[in-house]
């Protein structure tokens, strides 16, 4: 396979940008080779400026739930582009938008649009403490909220330890209000809300986390969960930037049915355009500028072309077949997966929910906590996903990443990928 364009701009962008890329997991970095420059998509394909074609699970991390350049959504955008594209005014588009999430998304009562899931994130973490005014917030090990300071906290060792900054240029002030929890541990969560009775605002967490591998929740998890923050009066954030909209059209509050007071959205509400949303209860809501005390702004949110793309997106996905279609897709792949996962079970393992899957290169059967993710074998990883991509398929270049399946991807595509999967294990492992 020829990568010389591809690798030609890759060294050219790594004297321009950091690491040769806007976003870093992007560069290659914890697989083989270089970065692929891609110059179009359309559908469940993707071509590089080299001209290799391959079927993509990466799917831009997930906001193309219809597959790449979905017509609907391209003449939508083009459409509004042509009255203008952004105003800095109010414009119907946001209401129509705001309409169809709140009917969808079912703890949702009002709603605020912003560019982002980070933004999102962190204008709902803010909220959560200018509603409650408490400082301290609960974060799960192993949930990915974006990059704003206070969540780029990793946990210390030990249980329920105070939070210990993740990243250079986070400070240890910003780090100290948030407290780490591993995931699917109940008494965990228990023993940190006693411990800081009175002081903690929200807990935040990913209903399903999906950004370390995937990892499902044991059974009544999130209720219990809920019980625990009326319980400690902390109020519940999901972070369905990735489930919402992926899980089902009312997200994994809907498919679990468990309500959060607080919702932040991203990736597939802006239809593959920028847009992140954070909603909740309407007493809550209400603290948000201008109704309310808890500042939040953006010169861009809510413009009429990411807001066009967001309805059109939010139409498709009202189809009452679409998600059943989407559902049998992900058990036509995980069942055609399974028989050959089992083959090599003592080396790798498969998870799925929905149209979201992945693989660990582990000879654990049973990961249900971030250290089990943390000790499979990212080299092998690495390896494998070359074979993919010398096979035409490609996956997220990370162990830690999940692969979405899109309403785009055809019967013929699965099967494509189900024998690369089978050669490439063949070829990896000995
Ligand atoms: C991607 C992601 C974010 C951050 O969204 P960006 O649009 O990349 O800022 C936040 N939370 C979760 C769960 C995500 O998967």
């Amino acid at each position: 396979m020829i990568k010389t364009k591809s690798e030609d701009l890759f060294k050219k962008a790594l004297n321009l940008l950091p690491g040769g890329v806007d976003s870093p997991v992007r560069s290659f970095r914890s697989v083989e080779g270089t970065p692929l420059f891609i110059s179009s998509g359309k559908g469940s394909r993707i071509k590089d400026e080299d001209g290799n074609d391959y079927i993509d699970y990466c799917m831009s991390w997930g906001p193309l739930i219809f597959g790449h350049g979905d017509t609907q959504i391209i003449e939508a955008v083009r459409e509004t582009a042509l009255s203008g594209t952004s105003f800095g005014a109010p414009h119907k588009f946001e209401v129509a938008l705001a309409e169809l999430v709140i009917s969808m998304v079912p703890s949702i009562e009002k709603i605020r649009f912003v560019n982002s899931g980070t933004e999102a994130v962190m204008s709902a973490i803010r909220l959560a403490r200018g509603f409650s005014g408490k400082d301290k917030i609960v974060k799960l090990d192993g949930c990915y909220h974006g990059h704003a300071d206070f969540l780029l906290v990793a946990g210390g060792s030990g249980l329920a330890s105070f939070g210990i900054p993740d990243s250079a240029g986070v400070t240890d002030g910003n780090a100290r209000d948030t407290l780490i929890v591993p995931y699917n541990d109940i008494a965990s969560l228990e023993t940190v809300f006693e411990k800081n009775k009175g002081t903690i605002a929200a807990l935040i967490l990913e209903p399903v986390p999906c950004n370390y591998g995937l990892i499902l929740p044991v059974e009544n998890y999130l209720s219990k969960v809920r019980e625990l923050c009326d319980r400690y009066s902390v109020l519940l954030i999901f972070d369905e930037v990735i489930t919402g909209f992926r899980l089902g059209k009312g997200g994994a509050q809907e498919y679990y049915n468990v309500m959060p007071d607080i919702t932040t959205l991203g990736k597939i509400i802006g239809g593959g355009l920028p847009v992140g949303a954070y909603g909740g209860r309407k007493d809550i809501m209400s603290k948000v500028a201008p109704e309310g005390p808890v500042y939040q702004a953006g010169t861009l949110s809510g413009n009429p072309l990411a807001m066009a793309a967001g309805i059109a997106a939010m139409k498709k996905l009202s189809d009452k077949n679409f998600y059943k279609e989407l559902s049998d897709k992900g058990k036509f792949f995980s069942s055609k997966l399974i028989s050959i996962i089992n083959k090599y079970s003592n080396k790798v393992q498969f998870r799925s929910i929905e149209s979201i899957f992945c693989l660990y290169f582990t000879e654990n059967r049973n990961l249900t906590t971030v250290d089990d993710v943390k000790k499979c074998n990212m080299k092998l990883f690495a390896k494998f996903h070359s074979a993919m991509l010398n096979k035409g398929i490609y996956l997220s270049p990370s162990g830690y990443e999940v692969g979405f399946l899109s309403s785009s991807h055809s019967e013929d595509d699965i099967i494509k990928t189900i024998s690369a999967i089978e050669e490439s294990l063949k070829e990896i492992i000995t």
